[in-house]
């Protein structure tokens, strides 16, 4: 029997693999909690049905070819894949430059793995660009706590916090369908005798839980924030001696919520001026208050300015630091919070230091054993590093690692375009995906129970993920890839491995002599033993942390410098600014990139269903998970405008394409918004890449579309 931790979301609900026969059993593990330790575990139904991919009969086992004249796949030895791939990448960097290779990584790679890859583009590759699919799911919480708290940990408490707080405010999140088992700590909450809001233009089953549900246009979750800090402030129900004590900026911010009355917010909303009033009034009495946003408050072009028009809230509420209290974003990928502190970003190296710090970038490079001026420049974000493929200054390869871009990408039909344009289109992954379909080479690799791995759950938690059975044949692990292509390329640029250090060497004068760890090793623990180097020092310090720690805890909570015990809650006493001090920054309404119009006359908005996940390329195959395909979410008084019945047939148009999907007709929608869930191809082929402009996360969550029967 082994303890792991689930394949999917963030919750990564603990659960133990034993193998019966060829089968691998799936089976609940009580996860010890800092809050709740006799927690008694649980799993949804994705976890329980997480062994189905194994044994697949469309798991890929050898490496295959695509001929791009005649469209035909040979399969390959690993060799002969891994020296085509890295020969070809030798030849783009010499034909036209480092930045000709391009990399994508994923939210759903390990520690070890997103590390590895970060280290792999900047010093194998030598390439800026790289980033992941993370960007395109917590990016706009990440940026706007940086902007405030100084530091961007999802949860800066543990999860079963929840059970004691007062009021507890859920922003664009449906947890009670993408993560099942987290919903029993609003039913815990409201057992205790706390309130429960929740804000989302579609009533789902997190809003059946709500004491108070608000339904607006999506889009305008800013201005509701607004609305209610007006109303905190005219009640004399802002904290004045922590804004004073603790914060800066919120003089500016009073003067400009002073213009969103309610009945402003219901005009531009259409959420009633009295169920404002009425959460306010929850709020001014209420002495712990919990905000937490979701995908649906992030997912904007004005995502940054909504979570920190959420935060200003909460800060006026005195509630960052405060027991049971605060701000937290519920991140949505397997590993979205460790994902972007370890290197896959654009603008970042390990620990959540950014690349564009000269002190970072020496303590880096000294762990890499590389001169810091070799360490590339801050590279593209996810959508524009894909915009750019193929066009003369953009990249000529892609490698992709983790994700199934011409599903989850905004504007897909754009994205399939550009990865056409490539001169290389590389994919590691364990199926054909549909990305690994256009690819020129496929890499088969391994899956969650296959390999061990540490993940950085929602709470800033890292738990260990341990490998309960050894891969099918012909199958590597991700780490295997890249430490196999990384040693084809250093040794057609002349780099010298020292064998008897154990380290790489270098004997070219650009690249100085490795004096760090072991260059390309593809053991986990020996690159999270890397890892946890080149974090020391950083925001996400994970000095402290080892597995033997993570086994014997169950997980550790980071910031964790050696000799710390780890942070499961964070702010108490200071902020991570210079001055301690948390920020209040100033936001302002703008309104969706694309307003309805008579040709696009409704709001189009995404999302999960419960028993997919992502792209849906693992959960699609497990056969155990209802699959009942795309569908098209409409109020019954738009189907009877349109004369559409509940399961006919309906067409989704917007801007940049067309669906035909099923109409599920429910009176839980807002009868000027449309909804499609986003597992499946063909919605992102509707959204729009409007990107928000701070966090570079492109505007899933709205956009403007017609639909007909
Ligand atoms: S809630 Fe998330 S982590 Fe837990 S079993 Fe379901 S998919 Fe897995």
């Amino acid at each position: 029997m082994t303890d792991t931790h689930c394949p999917y979301c963030s919750l990564q609900c603990g659960m133990t693999l034993s193998r019966k026969g060829p089968r691998l059993e799936v089976g609940v593990r009580a996860q010890r909690n800092q809050h709740s330790p006799e927690d008694e575990g649980a799993l949804c139904r994705k976890g329980w049905t997480a062994a189905g991919l194994r044994g697949s009969r469309e798991r890929l086992t050898t490496p295959m070819v695509r001929d791009r004249a005649t469209g035909e796949w040979s399969a390959v030895e690993w060799d002969e894949a891994l020296d085509l791939v890295a020969s070809r990448l030798a030849d783009l960097r010499v034909d036209h430059g480092a930045d000709a290779n391009a990399v994508f990584g994923g939210g759903g790679l390990t520690n070890e793995k997103a590390y590895q890859l970060g280290k792999f583009a900047r010093v194998a590759l030598g390439t800026s660009q790289i980033d992941y699919n993370g960007r395109w799911c917590m990016s706009s919480a990440a940026s706007a706590g940086n902007q405030a708290f100084g530091v961007d940990r999802g949860l800066p408490f543990p999860l079963a916090d929840i059970e004691q707080t007062d009021v507890c405010v859920l922003v664009g999140s449906n947890l009670a369908e993408t993560m099942p088992p987290a919903a029993r700590h609003l039913d815990r909450l409201r057992e205790n005798g706390g309130k429960v809001v929740v804000i989302d233009p579609r009533l789902t089953p997190t809003g059946e839980r709500a004491d108070l549900f608000l339904q607006p246009v999506p889009g305008t979750d800013l201005p509701l924030a607004l609305g209610v800090l007006h109303l905190l402030d005219a009640a004399g129900a802002v904290d004045e001696d922590y804004i004073a004590e603790r914060t800066t900026g919120f003089q500016d911010v009073r003067r400009s919520v002073a213009a969103w009355w309610p009945e402003m917010v219901e005009r531009v909303s259409g959420v009633e001026a009295a169920q404002l009033r009425e959460l306010a009034s929850l709020l001014v009495n209420a002495e712990k208050v919990m905000v937490l946003t979701a995908r649906g408050a992030e997912q904007h072009a004005q995502g940054t300015a909504t979570v920190l028009a959420w935060l200003n809230v909460a800060l006026a509420l005195g509630m960052p630091g405060r027991p049971y209290a605060g701000y937290g974003c519920l991140t949505g990928q397997g590993n979205g919070q460790g994902g972007r502190e370890h290197g896959q970003k654009a603008d970042q190296l390990p620990g959540y230091r950014m690349i564009d710090d000269p002190a970072a970038r020496a303590h880096v490079a000294e762990v890499w054993g590389i001169d810091p001026a070799s360490i590339p420049g801050k590279g593209r974000s996810a959508y524009e590093l894909l915009d750019a493929l193929g066009t003369e200054d953009g990249p000529k390869s892609l490698l992709v690692f983790g994700s199934n871009i011409v599903v989850s990408a905004p504007n897909a039909t754009h994205v399939a375009d550009r990865l056409a344009a490539l001169d290389l289109l590389v994919v590691a992954d364990m199926v054909m995906s549909e990305t690994a379909a256009l690819a020129d080479v496929v890499l088969p690799v391994t899956q969650w129970a296959e390999e061990t791995g540490t993940m950085t759950n929602l709470e800033g938690r890292v738990i260990l993920r341990q490998a309960a059975v050894t891969p099918p044949d012909g199958v590597r692990s991700d780490l295997d890839v890249i430490a196999g292509l990384a040693t084809r390329l250093e040794a057609r640029a002349g780099i010298r491995r020292d064998e008897s250090a154990g380290y790489s060497s270098v004997d070219r004068q650009e690249r100085p002599v490795v004096s760090g760890g072991p260059l390309w090793s593809t053991d986990p623990e020996e690159i999270f033993t890397e890892l946890r180097a080149a974090t020391k020092g950083g925001k996400a310090d994970y000095s402290g942390i080892t597995y033997a720690r993570i086994r014997e805890e169950d997980g550790v909570f980071w910031p964790c410098p050696e000799g710390s015990e780890g942070t499961p809650r964070l702010f108490a006493d200071t902020f991570f600014h210079a001055d301690g001090r948390a920020r209040f920054v100033d936001v302002t309404h703008s309104g969706p990139a694309e307003e309805p119009s008579a040709a696009y006359p409704l709001h189009l908005t995404t999302g999960r269903v419960l028993a997919q996940y992502q792209s849906g390329a693992q959960t699609r195959r497990i056969k155990d998970l209802p699959d009942g395909g795309i569908f098209v979410e409409l109020h019954p008084l738009v189907a009877d405008r349109v004369g559409a019945h509940d399961g006919d047939p309906v067409v989704v148009r917007t801007p940049r394409g067309d669906l035909k999907a099923p109409a599920r007709v429910v009176t839980t929608i807002r009868p000027d918004t449309i909804f499609v869930p986003f597992h499946w191809v063909g919605a992102n082929r509707l959204t729009n890449d409007a990107l928000d402009p701070s966090s570079r996360m492109p505007e899933f969550k709205v956009c403007a579309a017609a639909v007909s029967a």
